[in-house]
């Protein structure tokens, strides 16, 4: 039965004027054979993002108007919206290029990372009725005085989930560079294998540590609207992963996938006072300079004196580091500061683990075995996170994923 789908295309997949034309026949072949109503969502060809942050920094330096930053980075889809209708039409498909001033997609938040708060269907709706198929910009929003707002990197999954909720019922469709989404990095773990499908939650720890096949704000609003989300290889027609609700036998794996990020810092306070309101104090200081603190370990006290350790992205960690030293010096003179830039977060993610125990156990057990020392841990019910050596990661994924996987799979 026809329905409404929003297929996004990724930078890779839009990344030359032949992969435009590519696109262009994958949409009118998919609109020939279903009669579905599709809206498309296009990233800026790949490497241009990077591009254009690069050339802000260069002529700005560290500090440049946040509001000429969105206009210059969003310039990107600009040009891939217009390329794409230009194909489709081409191809004989009706289509018309949106920006996100002119769909109205609303939005709120920090600079560069910007939430979605609405999407107009006005504007969509009427295209769709007269047949032609509006191709939208990724990646961008418009704030209350209608300039241009950014999503963070990424972002265009989550223009597209929102374009399928505000549109809703309908189908979202991120077609991309991979086939689907997979056990783990295929380029560093060789036996990693597609998942056929995934709960929104397992997608979503897994998108927030580290499998950037999605932006994890997709995925979060994917599950609050209960969007079915479709990972699929926009190069090729074989079958993708299915992120759903839940799935038949979605507990029998006890993981589902591994991944990790080498993009943490860990700081260390150390010699702080063992008292009530402390830690308090460390963190609403962090929080002050806007830092996100991610695990938390604080070690028992001794003779009144702590420690306390946290991660943080690496990119703040100078901030962070910067924040503490003058918490120290002004109101802990005993303490010091450490700052460990080398750290990766190593996840195992599984719908299993709510009912399955010793998970932690092996992966312990599997870590110190490889002479890989742990030095966070964090959990979820779905997830166990722990801190490592960032020298580790690709080693620690791959241990894992025989253990966890592959052992699993042999035994079924
Ligand atoms: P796009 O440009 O289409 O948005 P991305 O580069 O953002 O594509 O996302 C696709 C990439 O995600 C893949 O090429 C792969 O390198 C990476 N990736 C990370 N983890 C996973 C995973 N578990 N499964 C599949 N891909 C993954
Ligand atoms: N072009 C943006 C980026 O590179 C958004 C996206 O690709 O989803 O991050
Ligand atoms: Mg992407």
């Amino acid at each position: 039965m026809a329905q409404t789908v929003v297929m996004k295309f990724g930078g890779t997949s839009v990344g030359s004027s032949e992969r435009i034309g590519g696109v262009a026949k994958r949409v009118a072949k998919h609109r020939k054979e279903t009669g579905d109503r599709v809206v498309v969502v296009v990233s800026a060809m790949s490497g241009e993002t990077d591009r254009l942050i690069e050339l802000a920094r260069k002529v700005g330096g560290d500090r440049y108007p946040v509001r000429e930053y969105n206009q210059l980075v969003t310039s990107g889809e600009h040009a891939s919206v217009a390329l794409t209708a230009i194909a489709l039409e081409r191809e004989g498909v009706p289509a018309r290029s949106l920006l996100a001033n002119q769909v109205q997609i609303r939005t709120r938040g920090a600079y560069g990372q910007n939430l979605i708060s609405g999407v107009e269907t006005e504007t969509l709706e009427e295209l769709l009725e007269r047949g032609i198929t509006p191709v939208v910009a990724g990646f961008q929003g418009i704030d209350e005085f209608g300039d241009f707002t950014t999503l963070g990197r990424g972002g265009s999954d989550t223009t597209a989930v929102a374009i399928a909720a505000a549109l809703g019922p309908c189908r979202c469709d991120i077609l991309t560079d991979i086939d689907g989404v997979y056990t783990a990095l295929p380029s560093i773990c060789k036996r990693a294998r597609k998942l056929q499908t995934l709960t929104y939650e397992e997608m979503l720890e897994m998108a927030s540590s580290g499998a950037k096949v999605l932006q994890a704000r997709s995925v979060s609003l994917a599950y609050k609207f209960k969007v079915p989300l479709v990972v699929c290889s926009s190069f090729s027609e074989i079958e993708g992963t299915l992120i759903v609700e839940e799935y038949q036998g979605m507990a029998d794996a006890v993981v589902s996938g591994i991944t990790c990020r080498a993009d943490e810092a860990k700081l260390t306070l150390r010699n702080v006072p063992d008292k009530p309101g402390i830690a308090a104090k460390v963190f609403k200081v962090l929080g002050d300079a806007e830092v996100v603190v991610d695990m938390i370990v604080q070690s028992q006290g001794t003779a009144g004196r702590a420690a306390i350790s946290f991660t943080v992205p690496q990119e703040s960690a100078q901030t962070a580091y910067e924040a503490l030293l003058k918490l120290a010096t002004e109101e802990m003179p005993d303490a010091s500061v450490e700052l460990d830039k080398d750290i990766a977060k190593l996840s195992v993610v599984g719908e299993g683990m709510r009912t399955h125990a010793g998970v932690a156990s092996k992966m312990f057990e599997v870590l110190g075995a490889n002479g890989i020392n742990v030095e966070m841990i964090t959990t979820s019910e779905i997830k166990i996170s722990v801190a490592i050596e960032a020298k580790y990661s690709e080693l620690a994924v791959r241990v894992l994923h025989e253990c966890f996987i592959e052992q699993q799979d042999a035994g079924r």
